[in-house]
């Protein structure tokens, strides 16, 4: 077969390309000002200053204060950092020792939940979610009780895999009104969904920079003050004490520019993707013998369209697109090269002869109406051809 000629990457959600003016910004702080920005000379300084003005832009962008900006290397280290540092802290000062998160949470969460309760001693209660992946209120509400118990409680804002949106808001008032710590993965959701701290009644939430055209490698967890917090990478005396370790000036000043950026232009790129996304969902679901949307319809991120095809392996489906010039994901880069279905689909009770042939779509600032036509072209023809050559499952 040959290399397809096209080139089209809807695999936003698994990562995305820098921006230039991201590129631009960060440049000077490699090798021009390179100082370590805890350093009083006038070289430190320059990188000092960078730091304090990236922490400023990304508080006021998500309406916090600047010296609750923890910068970070990932978004998995500002989940553990979260989920570690607020449980161990509050159990520390109130004995609460049960973690309430969903099954549906990304790894970075979810394994580190479980490292907690299986090293650490604590109970764990996963709330279960509906066959869209949305949680209720009314569930968490039954899951926490009287929330005395509870050292933390985390809950997506966005999916990753399926593009369901939880409702955070809520979810953060409950907490809120309980009196205990309520942390959100906003991962997925930053650059694409408003996030002010206080209109989403978060005590935790955490970024990363490579999901909204900022490089790899750097990250935030917003932590209101007074909140519970043991830092769990223990050295030096940076970010307030709440993380050691030299800042990575760069990559910072980067992820500050990108989120500005990211936020000047979200409602306009949005409006922009979902009528691709819509367009996509209703054409697959219209020509892919099999397929059925996966995630909710109506609380979905803009960008973002999943499917599970029953009859087909997921692999089989994203080589031919890849040979056919399309870069698209099964939903989760993690669980990609496993046979064992998403443990997000699992938990939403899709079967696993629908889940083994998940698809995710994730589009992006590089995306047009006609790599929305070619797909639609191709994929109903690609999935045909899979379901041909491999044994009926069925
Ligand atoms: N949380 C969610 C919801 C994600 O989608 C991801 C990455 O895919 C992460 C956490 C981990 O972020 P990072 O790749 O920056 O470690």
């Amino acid at each position: 077969m040959n290399q397809a000629s096209r080139s089209i990457y809807m695999d936003y959600s698994a990562t995305t390309p820098v921006r230039a003016e991201v590129l631009e910004a960060m440049q000077p702080y490699f090798a021009e000002f390179y100082g370590n920005p805890s350093s009083i000379h006038a070289v430190g300084r320059k990188a000092g200053t960078a730091l304090s003005e990236a922490r400023r832009t990304i508080a006021a962008l998500i309406g916090a204060r600047p010296r609750e900006i923890v910068f970070t290397g990932c978004g998995t280290e500002s989940d553990n950092a979260a989920l570690r540092g607020i449980a161990l802290s509050r159990r520390g000062a109130t004995g609460a020792a049960r973690i309430v998160t969903l099954p549906i949470e990304h790894k970075a969460v979810l394994n580190t939940a479980e490292d907690l309760r299986d090293y650490f001693g604590f109970d764990l209660t996963l709330v279960p979610v509906d066959g869209a992946g949305r949680v209720s209120v009314d569930s968490v509400a039954a899951a926490l009780g009287d929330g005395k118990d509870v050292a933390v409680v985390s809950v997506m804002t966005a999916n990753n895999e399926v593009g369901t949106v939880q409702p955070i808001a809520e979810i953060g008032a409950l907490c809120r009104s309980l009196g205990v710590p309520f942390h959100t993965d906003a991962v997925q959701a930053a650059g694409k969904l408003p996030l002010r701290v206080d209109e989403l009644n978060v005590d935790a939430l955490s970024v990363s920079a490579h999901k909204f055209y900022g490089p790899k490698g750097a990250g935030f967890l917003y932590l209101r003050t007074g909140a519970p917090y043991l830092p769990y990478m223990t050295g030096g005396s940076h970010e307030g004490g709440n993380r050691a370790g030299t800042e990575n000036v760069p990559l910072i000043v980067g992820m500050a520019k990108a989120l500005e950026l990211a936020e000047a232009e979200r409602q306009q790129e949005q409006a922009r993707l979902r009528v691709l996304r819509d367009q996509l969902i209703g054409g697959i679901l219209e020509s892919v013998e099999g397929a059925q949307l996966t995630g909710d319809r109506e609380h979905r991120l803009a960008n973002h369209a999943s499917f599970a095809i029953t009859g087909v392996e997921a692999e089989s489906v994203l080589i031919a697109l890849d040979l056919a010039g399309v870069a698209a994901s099964s939903g989760s880069a993690c669980a990609s090269g496993s046979t064992r279905p998403s443990h997000v689909l699992e938990a939403m009770g899709v079967p696993y002869l629908a889940a083994r042939g998940a698809l995710r779509l994730s589009l992006g600032r590089g995306n047009t109406p006609e790599d929305v036509e070619y797909v639609l072209e191709r994929l109903p023809q690609i999935v045909a051809q899979v379901k041909e050559s491999e044994p009926a499952w069925e």
